[in-house]
């Protein structure tokens, strides 16, 4: 199956170069200058990923991102020019599945593009096989239960709002039950990094679950950290 990628970057020589690389890896390609060219090329394409530069004209990529999440599920590698805005890019607000910061070599951004590409496959792989197994499956855990049907997390029967991340994490956790956890696995497995990402990623992001989950975030006891470099899901 042929994946297709579309590159959103302004900068003729950059663009050029990204196209002319991941063609030659065998996907299909198409190109994009500008925030709104974005849009219209994502809706009509249905990319398998998207690599999007934060600084474009007419419309940012924060933008193109946010709008684009609610549309479709395609991976977003963000392309960062400062340090700064890495915490927009991974966090709530955007919530790409990944980011370079510039300037990159393609090496890199070919194994990321690879490592998001193989994660997409296996998710769909697994929910394929979860829907025919278990149509209406619930993990429960006392008062927090997470229906993977709907994608639903409630707490005491409230239902919680979880950015796409945030549940992916807490089922991954849930699935891992009294396992220890170390941020590189979850970096992993949650992210699809496979290589030595920014663990901070995963941090802020258990800080934001304990914010949902937890009774007091300050003393967790369903998300606890593991002293030498992880998390274990205590239920
Ligand atoms: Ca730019």
């Amino acid at each position: 199956m042929t994946e297709t990628i579309l590159i959103v970057e302004d900068e003729p020589s950059l663009q050029e170069t990204l196209a002319y690389n991941l063609k030659k890896e065998g996907y299909v390609v198409e190109a994009v200058g500008d925030g709104r060219s974005a849009l219209e090329a994502a809706r009509r394409l249905k990319p398998d990923l998207i690599v999007l530069d934060i600084m474009l004209p007419e419309m940012d990529g924060f933008e193109v991102a946010r709008v684009l999440r609610k549309e479709m599920s395609a991976a977003i590698l963000m392309l960062t020019a400062r340090d700064d805005e890495i915490d927009r890019v991974v966090g709530l607000e955007v919530g790409a599945d990944d980011y370079l910061t510039k300037p990159f070599s393609m090496r890199e951004l070919l194994a990321r593009v690879k490592a998001q590409l193989r994660r997409g496959r296996l998710l769909r792989e697994e929910l394929g096989k979860s829907n025919e197994a278990a149509p209406h499956e619930t993990l429960t855990f006392e008062n927090l239960s997470i229906n993977l049907t709907r994608r639903e997390v409630t707490l005491g029967g409230e239902v919680l709002a979880l950015k796409p991340k945030e549940y992916e994490l807490l089922l991954f956790f849930a699935e891992h039950k009294s396992h220890m956890l170390s941020r590189e696995f979850v970096l992993e497995r949650v992210w699809g990094w496979d290589y030595v990402g920014d663990s901070r990623t995963v941090d802020v992001h258990v800080r934001w679950l304990r914010q949902k989950i937890e009774k007091d975030s300050a003393i967790p006891t369903r998300i606890v950290t593991v002293r030498g470099g992880g998390y274990r899901f205590e239920g």
